[in-house]
């Protein structure tokens, strides 16, 4: 099975994703510390719900498995503000390669380490510690990873441009239609 995720490019090495602990790095955003202290008073990382704050909650100086962890895909199809790309003054989304902050990058869920493991049955995934970890170890472990990803060709993405512009017109049939 391969996974994808929306990232930026690595400015020294283009064809790989750059890390980091922003939503479009390889790495995740964590909640709390070493005092268990939540991100803010609504926070529902804790929860277990997949509308948390950050991407995993540190309890007792440790990410478990089961609390969350990376967003991947299994489908290339992102939202239209992960794509590399442009709406032109008609509407139409247009391929646009001078963006490296939303680029594709794929991975086969085979090149994962003993250390991580896939979770989730949607399309919306999570890569998450296989075992209770420190977060650093996590983050290490997840950005281990770097070299495995692939970026998506330029034939891909046009694909995938002709697929949202085409999705996007039945849209406003639709709504022209009722
Ligand atoms: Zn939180």
């Amino acid at each position: 099975m391969i996974i994808y995720r929306g990232m930026k490019k690595n400015k020294k090495q283009p064809s790989k994703p750059q890390v980091g602990n922003t939503a479009k790095d390889l790495g995740v955003r964590r909640c709390g510390d070493v005092t268990d202290t939540p991100c803010s008073k609504l926070c529902l990382c804790w929860s277990g719900r997949s509308n948390s704050c950050k991407d995993i909650p540190i309890r007792k100086g440790k990410v478990r498995p089961n609390t969350g962890g990376m967003s991947v895909r299994i489908d290339p199809y992102m939202p239209h503000f992960r794509l590399p790309i442009k709406k032109d003054r008609w509407g139409t989304f247009k391929l646009d390669l001078n963006d490296d902050k939303c680029r594709v990058f794929s991975l086969k869920v085979d090149d994962l380490p003993a250390c991580l493991r896939l979770s989730g049955k949607s399309n919306h995934r999570l890569i998450e510690p296989s075992d209770p970890c420190s977060f650093d170890d996590f983050q290490k472990n997840l950005q281990g990873t770097q070299h495995k990803w692939k970026e998506l060709t330029q034939c891909d993405y046009k694909r995938l441009v002709e697929k949202l512009n085409k999705n996007s017109n039945e849209g406003r049939n639709v709504v022209v239609g009722t």
